[in-house]
Order: structure tokens, then sequence, then C-alpha cells
């Protein structure tokens, strides 16, 4: 943080989105109190999907261990990551974050992913980043982007390219929120498609998004990338239900 910036946080200390205290001297918009609060994913998870385990076995003799669902169908994705269960504070910063015009929240967010799935991160080396698109009719419903603020918060970190207009979502969906899983996966069937798979061919890819709930919206899209010659998918998520 340059000096300026320092003082202007004196001066004007930044406010918790949530509790509404201050959040002391940075330009975060959630204190460390509340960041705490958070149900970040510890212990042992699926090596697939990555759900976090009830139970904490321990797996350091069976790293591949796969929770049931992955067992019965599985994921087209090679590996998911999330930071944090779909909980909580979390729930209340993604709202804000999508629903409450806050673009600006995307930086906590990006550092809240940061903090569980940063060695994970570095260790897969993605060539590419691509973020889980809207369509055209709900940017501008929006003003932005939710998914691909943080893939570009990811890209800069990791010194990657983020892929930009190439999966696009040509059919306009309504919402999952109300659906079942079954309606989830319908209500998505076709709605995304790739313009060019010369920058896919052969890529080991991160997919952003902001949750993970059924991973009907997910699948979909890594099928997509995954007919474009995508290498490796690995789904990239804040936090999953
Ligand atoms: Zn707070
Ligand atoms: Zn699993």
């Amino acid at each position: 943080m340059n000096l300026l910036n320092k003082i202007f946080n004196i001066v004007f200390p930044g406010k918790c989105l949530l509790c509404n205290d201050s959040t002391g001297l940075n330009t975060e918009n959630i204190c460390s109190k509340c960041m705490d609060k958070i149900a970040f994913i510890k212990g042992s998870t699926c090596a697939r999907c990555g759900i976090p385990f009830e139970v904490s076995y321990s797996l350091e003799d069976n790293l591949d261990y796969l929770c049931q669902r992955c067992r019965i169908f599985s994921p087209s994705f090679d590996m998911a990551l999330s930071a944090c269960r779909y909980d909580g504070v979390i729930k209340e910063i993604i709202s804000a974050y999508k629903y409450q015009n806050k673009p600006y929240l995307g930086n906590d967010i990006i550092s809240i992913m940061l903090r569980v799935v940063e060695r994970g991160l570095v260790e897969l080396s993605p060539e590419l980043i691509i973020a889980v698109p809207l369509h055209v009719k709900r940017l501008r419903e929006r003003g932005y982007d939710q998914a691909y603020i943080l893939a570009e918060g990811i890209g800069r970190y990791l010194n990657i390219p983020v892929s930009c207009g190439n999966l696009t979502r040509i059919r306009y969906t309504v919402p999952q929120v109300n659906l079942s899983r079954d309606e989830r996966i319908k209500n998505v069937k076709g709605a995304f498609s790739v313009k060019d798979t010369h920058e896919l061919k052969g890529k080991r890819v991160f997919l952003i998004d902001d949750v993970f709930t059924t991973g009907a919206t997910i699948e979909e899209c890594v099928k997509i990338i995954r007919d474009a010659g995508a290498e490796k998918i690995y789904v990239v998520t804040v936090a999953r239900a």
C-alpha cells in the first residue's frame, strides 16, 4: 500500500460490510473478526470434487479417496477446489458482491480464495484462466461480470492469461436458484459455446466461478471446454454448497 492510501485510511477508516466495525488500516471491506467467521475448508476433502468430508479421515495413505457421488457419477472436470463452505458470512459477502452493485468486493473475495487454495493453484500450473460467463443480457443488468473479475484477480496473481469472450453464454437461462438438480441440468444444456478452440487446445485450464452448488452450470462449461481440446480442467470457486 502506498503512503497516500495509508494516510487516506487513517483519516477515513474503512467500515466492515458486515458488522460496520472499522476494518483497520487497510483497503479491505471485511474486518478480521468477520473474516474469522468464514467456514474455510480444512481437513480432508474428495480428491475430485473437493467436497469436505464430515469426518476428517487421515488420508495420508490414500490421497485419491473419492466421495460417494464422484464414485457414482464421475465429474467431467479433473479437480475442483473451493476455499470455503457456502454458509453464513461468505453467503452475505457473495450476495452483496453479485446483487448489490459492489464489484469492488471482488478484491476481498480473491484474498479469501487465495488464503486457502493458493498453494494448490500454483501446484496445478495452469496455462489459461476462464470464467463461467454471464449472458450479455444479465451483464447489462448487473453492469459487471462477477466471475470474470475473480478470474482476472487470480490471473494477475499467478501471472497467467485470462481468456476473454471466448467461452460465451449463447442462450439466456432463468436463474438456477429455485430449480431441482435435473431442472438445472436441462436449463443450462447447450447454453455455452467456444468461439476459438485454438486458445484451449492442449491447455491446462482453470474454470472460475463464485459458487459451486449442484455443479450443473460448471459441468456444462467443462464439457464445452473439453470438446474444444483442453487437456486438464480445474474448477476453482470461492465457496461450495
Ligand atoms: Zn466485520
Ligand atoms: Zn467428490
